[in-house]
């Protein structure tokens, strides 16, 4: 056996476990099904323009997302702010606001304040990061668009709210739980500051500087364009083979691709694992992020809203060839 563990998925995730692995003195193969790291993070070349772009995963607050803050620390990895928004917009209820400071028309902001203050309150009950199966939280184990459904007569808070979740999560706010999205006001130390505001430090030199740091160091072997089709248990090893028939055998096997991906992949479980309940069920999240040049911006303008299909604008750079282009 030529190596000790195959990590299946090259993503930040995946990388971190290889190198972490491969500084341990195993022997690591990473297998990724695409030919390019990153998987979720992805900086590129916009067009054909000079600029490049992140695709996927862009921002980070380092007081809070610690362990992206140990590694930019670990690499020195420079960083840099995205530009403050100045130019703010909101489309709720149908109708287009200019938003200054205040998110909702100013008499609806009390209103929003009781259902920011129920959320902050229900997030108190979550530890970031424990195990969410609890007895004591099965009662938040709801639709969020239900957790937030007293609050939501008023039109303005239930059209921001639903703005917020769908957003931060991906999808409409009755597919996701109120637990997942307390667990995350949690992790932001309880407050929903990413509601008024968001994390906006983000790599220098594109997510891909992590990516290439987390790749180079330990020298795990890599493999691309590499899908996974299953993971068979052997007994004293295991066995990866990929969808194009190759077999590569290791001691373990640590799988870091998405719960969506599992599915498809053949996996040493038991039926009645809940690891396998929870790859049936999925998760909701099938937002995209679309990337455009576009002329006459209002400059630094961000913008939110509820009801169209776009529920959240950024510029993300300004091109004095081509005008702004945004995400
Ligand atoms: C559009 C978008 C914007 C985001 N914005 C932010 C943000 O601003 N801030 C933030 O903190 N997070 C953001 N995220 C989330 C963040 O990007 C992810 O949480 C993170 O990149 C996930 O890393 P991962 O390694 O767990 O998974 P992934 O990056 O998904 O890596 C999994 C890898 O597994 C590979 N794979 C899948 N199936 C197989 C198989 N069968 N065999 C082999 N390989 C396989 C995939 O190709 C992929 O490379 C965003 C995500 C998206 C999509």
């Amino acid at each position: 056996m030529h190596h000790d563990v195959l990590v299946i998925g090259g993503g930040i995730a995946g990388l971190t476990a290889a190198r972490d692995l491969a500084h341990g003195g195993y022997r690591v193969l990473v297998l990724e099904a695409r030919d390019r790291l990153g998987g979720r993070t992805w900086w590129k070349r916009f067009g054909d323009t000079d600029h490049h772009t992140e695709m996927g995963g862009t921002w980070f607050d380092e007081g809070t997302q610690l362990n992206i803050a140990r590694e930019i620390q670990r690499y020195s990895l420079p960083t840099v702010l995205s530009p403050a928004g100045q130019e703010f917009r909101v489309s709720l209820g149908g109708r287009s606001l200019a938003r200054h400071d205040q998110p909702v028309p100013l008499d609806v902001r009390p209103d929003l304040d009781k259902a920011l203050d129920h959320i902050v309150d229900q997030s108190r009950r979550v530890t970031f990061g424990s195990d969410l199966d609890s007895p004591d939280l099965h009662d938040l184990d709801i639709p969020f668009s239900e957790l937030v459904a007293p609050f939501s007569d008023q039109l303005y808070v239930g059209e921001y709210l639903s703005m917020w979740a769908a957003f931060a999560f991906g999808c409409d706010p009755s597919e996701v739980s109120a637990l997942q999205v307390l667990t995350w006001v949690a992790g932001y130390d309880n407050t929903t500051w990413t509601l008024d505001d968001a994390p906006a430090t983000k790599f220098a030199q594109g997510t891909a500087s992590l990516v290439e740091a987390l790749a180079q160091d330990g020298g795990a072997e890599i493999g691309l364009s590499a899908p996974v089709a299953s993971i068979v248990d052997a007994g004293d090893h295991v066995m990866g083979i990929t969808t194009g028939g190759e077999t590569h055998k290791a001691r373990f096997a640590l799988l870091a691709t998405p719960v969506n991906t599992w599915e498809d992949i053949g996996l040493p479980l038991p039926a009645d694992s809940p690891k396998r309940a929870f790859a049936a069920e999925g998760l909701a999240g099938h937002a995209a992020k679309l990337h455009a040049l576009v002329d006459d911006v209002p400059e630094f303008l961000m913008a939110s809203g509820w009801g169209g299909p776009l529920c959240w604008v950024s510029e993300q750079a300004n091109s004095t060839e081509a005008g702004c282009w945004w995400a």
